[in-house]
């Protein structure tokens, strides 16, 4: 593990101090190139960067990511730069750890919310589950079901929606119900009776099924409950009835470092510091408050390939 960065006398970086089983050692070299990733692991900085409730936020990747490259990277003057209040964060499973077991990481998604309805431990709706398909709203919907009591929510689906559901729900047991009485009784949900008039007062605000369709933006929208489902509003009337919990995971922060276009890492003289390059999720300025899908792995590819050139190519 990387502790620290190295700096000659003449300001440049030119090896890293690390720590492993046999103790700590340090590493010369010509150059860095620091990629290891944001402080999404971290609940510390994600209190103090993100504020609450994001310290108790479940992180959906490796544990490792504590922020320990950006430290190192400002201890010697790096910029800090982009949307370091901001975050990557998708609704998970509410019944995994604190980090979702390393095999299953990315299973942890539960995003067919716009086949159902979301209640709250209060046993509202909060949020309008068929805004848009889920790529374009799984980002932000992370953090709305954070904020939510508790920080959980169930996902409720009727027979309508289980060829809908993605794959990866398969990787945690609903709880089930013949009637939506059933299955508000059977979930930790505080006012029962409020939920079950949540979902009442949204059947009579939707629709049946003869024009749902799941490829478009249908236009089957409830009309006078708020929040509005403005998309694929069927009623929930096909028993046996399902619940699947669900709160807001963290996939990566935004809060990076400046670099030029040559990754290399921009200090706080506005001058580039000597042998430090970065890439991945450590790069400020790339995403704000929001996130178009596939595009971490794209960033990372990019950004890599530039900053590894560089450095071999010992650009100063
Ligand atoms: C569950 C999940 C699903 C995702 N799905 C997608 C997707 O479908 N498409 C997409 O484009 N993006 C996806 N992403 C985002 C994408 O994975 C990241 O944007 C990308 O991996 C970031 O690359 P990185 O190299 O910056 O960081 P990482 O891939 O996180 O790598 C950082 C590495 O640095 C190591 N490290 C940390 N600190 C130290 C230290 N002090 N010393 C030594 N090593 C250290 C860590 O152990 C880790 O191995 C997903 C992320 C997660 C968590």
């Amino acid at each position: 593990m990387v502790q620290s960065l190295l700096v000659d006398d003449s300001g440049a970086v030119n090896g890293v101090r690390v720590k492993d089983d046999h103790g700590i050692k340090e590493m010369t070299a010509k150059s860095v190139v620091l990629a290891c990733g944001g402080f999404e692991a971290n609940p510390q900085w994600r209190a103090q960067y993100l504020g609450r409730p994001w310290d108790h936020a479940k992180v959906r990747g490796t544990r490792y990511n504590q922020g320990d490259g950006l430290r190192m990277a400002l201890d010697i003057g790096a910029m800090a730069y982009g949307n370091w209040s901001s975050c990557h964060s998708t609704p998970i499973c509410a019944e995994w750890d604190d980090y979702a077991p390393r095999k299953l990481t990315d299973k942890s998604n539960r995003l067919s919310y716009p086949w159902g309805v979301m209640l709250n431990l209060k046993g509202n709706r909060f949020v309008d589950e068929g805004a848009d398909f889920q790529f374009f709203t799984y980002a932000l919907y992370g953090r709305v079901i954070l904020d939510q009591p508790n920080s959980k929510v169930w996902q409720i689906f009727d027979q309508k929606a289980v060829d809908l559901l993605e794959p990866r729900y398969s990787t945690s047991d609903p709880i089930t119900g013949d009637t939506l009485e059933e299955l508000i009784g059977k979930l930790d949900i505080e006012d029962k009776a409020r939920a079950l008039a949540t979902l009442q007062e949204f059947n009579a605000a939707a629709h049946d099924a003869e024009k749902f369709d799941p490829t478009e933006l249908d236009g089957l929208a409830t009309s006078g409950i708020a929040p509005k489902k403005s998309n694929w509003a069927l009623k929930l009337d096909a028993p046996p009835f399902l619940a699947y919990s669900a709160t807001g995971g963290i996939t990566f922060t935004f809060g990076g470092l400046r670099i030029n276009d040559k990754a290399q890492v921009i200090g706080v003289d506005w001058r580039p510091i000597k042998g430090l390059y970065c890439a991945g999720e450590m790069v400020g300025g790339i995403f704000h408050g929001n996130y178009p899908g596939g595009t971490g792995l794209v960033s990372g590819a990019v950004f890599g390939r530039i900053a590894g050139r560089s450095a071999a190519s010992g650009v100063n």
